[in-house]
């Protein structure tokens, strides 16, 4: 049996916790607004905004408007009060950043990478630059934590990689270790996830409850947010959409070792593949010039000729499309989502494949489950970025992690 004390103190911290987040997520907010958003009676508003703003984590602001009688005081979230390393790393991409605690970006390097280097040369660089964004950015609070995506499955709660098909050499590596140095606590999580959080926060998601983000890029894989909240699942692998079995026939062998699965047919590998294989068969003369001039066709090639009108290259890119919206079609019917959210490489190659996703999802699904159902692509440049330092610091200020830190005042040297 809990004791009434510590009855006292979890309803405390409860409250504490709800406020910040109504103003740390929505924007800046008056103490009326706040307990209309929280339930929270007004005095309990009041004593839990003191203690915040004692605690450097909620100022006053701008007064609001008035409604009436005197304009309120607008409390917001001091996203200044300390900043975050983030890293959304792709197959071939490494985003890395100095964020402050609200997403925002004071310092960002982009590069390519192979992710297939390993964990210690690609985590090495990231190192790099780390501290090369640090030098340039000179954030006013302290470091509060460190976040890293990765393109593959993260059981969350220890932050390791668990038999990810295209990052060779990570499996159960330990990446909180590897930053140990830095002092202050990690969290890894698939890179999807991230980009689907960067969406609802800063993106064309914000105000959706349900929403399914998905990434085609190399590989292709879904980010779920259910009540605008992340869901990971019971380890963390929840969305992985890439391995489900899309054909039961002559399918291709995936990297995952099973036969058919949606990202052997559909992902950026299986449209370069495709693509190559129409150069040398030569029904697309515009990816044969590229063949010939390269050596090689990658899934870019393929956009860019579908953009050209080159007939082999759209068709490739609209089968592709079909194909990812018929597994989509079975996950409208089965989560109900308000929004897909379709992002990745592949996704940035043009109108073809968000039409053909668009026709087979709203041809294949319920007629309940689509009728406030909108697909459109994502609307961030650097969402892994603005995602990852968002996932940090929902753990940062989620009650177990913030009962651990609040009275220190500073997460700094926090032991996960
Ligand atoms: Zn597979």
């Amino acid at each position: 049996m809990a004791t009434p004390a510590a009855l006292q103190a979890e309803e405390r911290l409860g409250a504490l916790v709800s406020v910040l987040d109504v103003v740390r997520t929505k924007g800046a907010a008056s103490r009326g607004h706040l307990s209309d958003a929280t339930g929270l009676g007004r005095s309990v508003v009041a004593q839990r905004v003191a203690e915040l703003a004692e605690r450097g984590l909620l100022a006053e602001d701008a007064f609001g408007p008035s409604t009436g009688g005197r304009a309120p005081r607008l409390l917001r979230f001091r996203a200044e009060a300390g900043h975050l390393l983030v890293a959304a790393l792709g197959a071939t991409s490494a985003d890395v950043a100095v964020t402050d605690l609200a997403g925002g970006v004071l310092a960002h390097r982009e590069e390519r990478i192979d992710v297939a280097a390993g964990p210690d040369a690609v985590l090495g660089r990231v190192d790099e630059l780390f501290r090369a964004c640090l030098a340039v950015a000179t954030p006013a609070g302290s470091l509060w934590g460190i976040g890293i995506g990765v393109p593959g499955p993260v059981e969350f709660e220890s932050g390791r990689p668990v038999s990810p098909p295209i990052m060779p050499g990570w499996d159960g590596y330990a990446v909180r270790d590897r930053f140990a140095a830095y002092g202050a606590p990690l969290w890894v999580d698939n890179d999807v996830n991230v980009l689907a959080l960067g969406e609802v926060r800063a993106g064309v998601a914000r105000g959706h409850e349900a929403v399914v983000y998905v990434k085609i890029g190399t590989g292709i894989g879904a980010g779920i947010l259910a009540g605008g909240a992340l869901h990971r699942g019971a380890r963390g692998s929840a969305g992985d959409i890439g391995h489900i079995q899309a054909i039961d026939q002559g399918g291709v062998v995936c990297r995952c070792g099973n036969v058919g699965c949606l990202e052997a047919l559909a992902g950026g590998a299986a449209l370069a593949r495709d693509g190559e294989a129409a150069a040398r068969a030569g029904t697309s003369p515009f990816l044969a010039r590229v063949l010939a001039e390269r050596g090689a066709v990658e899934a870019r090639d393929v956009g860019v000729a579908a953009s050209h009108g080159d007939p082999a290259s759209v068709e490739l890119i609209a089968e592709a499309g079909r194909q990812v919206g018929r597994t989509l079609a079975g996950i409208v019917n089965f989560f109900n989502p308000s929004l897909i959210v379709v992002g990745g490489g592949v996704a940035a190659a043009g109108d073809v494949l968000l039409a053909a996703i668009r026709e087979t999802v709203y041809r294949r699904s319920l007629p309940l489950a689509t009728r406030e159902l909108v697909i459109q692509r994502s609307s961030l440049e650097h969402g892994g970025v603005i995602g990852t330092a968002a996932m940090v610091a929902d753990q940062l200020f989620a009650p177990r992690w913030l009962a651990r830190w609040l009275d220190a005042g500073t997460p700094a040297g926090l032991a996960l």
